[in-house]
């Protein structure tokens, strides 16, 4: 049997992190055994709806090439994939578990049941809608028949609910977690179908799973709550040849292991927890995402695997088909992961060593072009050769290769404080005649020049090369400053310490 996995977001806000983990993981066990990678929008909570979700989830497996085999865009054998436009195909199984006994009808209006809720919370209980007091309240299990009758002809709302079994033990095999159990006498009668018309959560997500023909159900821990009842719908369809197999994944926790990591703790602490950058609609707030933040999704990708997977060996770089070759559930841990955002700057560094300068210049072009700087192609390249391995974004090749293009503006005052001294200005100025003479203008050339000049005057060399940089540069950062020279050209070279001594002085 082919393996057949779905990521199965709803649109109730922007997916985040975890959210993304839980597709790539799809994705990864999808690949690794040859299978189908299933994209569903489960959006039949109306009241949750957030308008540009399903489009910003489909963007941000798009940047990840996370690539997906059926749903709602591809289409696919089990098409629609988009939980609304599914909506008639819910009610007959609800109807079959009402014929089989393992559903009723529940007339209690949200008012009555807020009021029991209010009666339990006086009494220092909390109300469930369950085995011990479904007899007590307005369903088709307490009512009689005719009265049941009258009240669906009059029109009353009605839910329909699951019958809880009593008394069952639910054991289940879980791949990550080993065997899990949970009693019945714990578990309340949730509601399957809502009184709009729409099923819920459970019934919608069980049935199509069933249709769909999934084999594993691979989702975050916070499910495992649902756990029993849907093995339990399974049965009561009598579906458990056909039920998948399922694992939850751990939580990711915050960068100080204190509890989970929300969706409101990325800009708080400073790092994004979206993948893309997200405006809420109706807020308008903005919250930052990783794109625009400028890392590369393989960073965040790999990032991402090993939050909750190792490899068992110590390898840290992965490319998406490494690891759909090497990824297993066998090796993802029960724990929660604590999300390091430092690590995966560490990963974008790593990945930003690995592209080559054509590339790197090519994508620093437009945000150049965006400041409206127009540097020569081949002249950035050279310059982010240069700077490379100073980078950790493709915007830090700009921080530190401006000044090949821009001479400083100003130069920096704690440099100024420490390199500057009486007598300076005219070691520079006798810097400029060396290099004045004719002769080629090369890195040998040059350092030899200063050299003996040094070793004449009896000077240290970082007398000479400190204030030089400050110079050049502006400060005292940067590359190599012999190499920092011949890419600027003896022209250049000579006309910034010209100015920048008399600034100085
Ligand atoms: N719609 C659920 C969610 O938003 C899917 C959970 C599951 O995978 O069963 O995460």
């Amino acid at each position: 049997m082919s393996v057949r996995v779905r990521f199965a977001p709803s649109p109730t806000g922007p997916l985040h992190i975890g959210g993304l983990r839980t597709a790539l993981f799809n994705y990864l066990f999808a690949r690794k055994h040859k299978g189908t990678f299933i994209l569903r929008i489960e959006d039949t909570d109306q009241s949750r709806f957030v308008p540009g979700t399903e489009e910003y989830i489909t963007e941000s497996l798009r940047w990840c090439h996370l690539d997906i085999d059926e749903g709602p865009a591809r289409g696919g054998p089990y098409q629609p994939y988009r939980q609304s436009e599914r909506k008639n195909l819910y009610r007959q199984y609800a109807n079959l578990l009402l014929q089989s006994g393992n559903a009723y009808l529940a007339f209690d209006t949200p008012e009555e049941i807020e009021q029991y809720r209010k009666q339990a919370e006086s009494e220092d209980r909390t109300f469930q809608y369950d085995m011990s007091v479904r007899n007590k309240l307005k369903n088709s299990l307490s009512l009689d028949e005719t009265e049941v009758k009258r009240l669906i002809n009059s029109g009353a709302p009605y839910v329909i609910r699951f019958k809880m079994p009593e008394n069952e033990e639910v054991r289940i095999n879980d791949l990550i977690r080993g065997e899990v159990s949970f009693h019945t006498s714990t578990l309340d009668d949730k509601v399957l179908f809502k009184s709009d018309g729409l099923p819920t959560y459970h019934l919608a997500n069980v049935t199509d799973d069933y249709m769909m023909k999934i084999t594993h159900v691979i989702r975050g821990e916070e499910w495992l709550p649902s756990l029993p009842l849907h093995v339990l719908l399974y049965k009561a369809f009598g579906w458990e040849e056909q039920m998948p197999r399922f694992a939850h994944l751990p939580l990711i926790l915050k960068p100080g292991g204190q509890g989970k990591l929300s969706k409101r703790d990325g800009d708080k602490m400073g790092f994004p927890v979206f993948p893309l950058q997200w405006k809420d609609p109706n807020t308008g707030e903005l919250s930052s995402g990783y794109r625009e933040s400028g890392y590369f999704p393989e960073a965040v990708v790999n990032m991402l695997a090993l939050l909750g997977w190792n490899p068992g060996t110590d390898q840290e770089i992965f490319s998406l088909d490494e690891l759909a070759e090497v990824f297993s559930l066998d090796r993802v841990g029960k724990a929660g992961a604590r999300f390091d955002p430092e690590k995966v700057k560490w990963y974008n560094q790593q990945y930003l060593k690995q592209k080559s300068e054509n590339e790197l210049t090519a994508m620093l072009t437009p945000l150049l072009e965006s400041k409206g700087i127009k540097a020569d192609f081949s002249a950035l390249q050279k310059a982010v050769g240069l700077v490379k391995e100073r980078a950790t974004f493709v915007a830090d090749l700009w921080k530190e290769a401006s000044f090949f293009f821009v001479p400083p503006q100003e130069y920096d005052q704690a440099t100024v404080k420490k390199v500057w001294r009486e007598g300076t200005a005219s070691l520079m100025k006798d810097v400029i005649k060396l290099l004045s003479n004719p002769g080629p203008f090369s890195n040998s050339g040059i350092e030899s020049a200063i050299k003996d000049y040094a070793e004449k005057h009896q000077i240290g060399m970082g007398k000479i090369m400190n204030p030089l940089r400050l110079l050049l540069v502006g400060g005292s950062f940067g590359p190599h400053l012999i190499d920092i020279m011949v890419h600027l050209g003896k022209e250049e070279t000579l006309r910034r310490i010209d100015t920048g001594i008399k600034i100085i002085e």
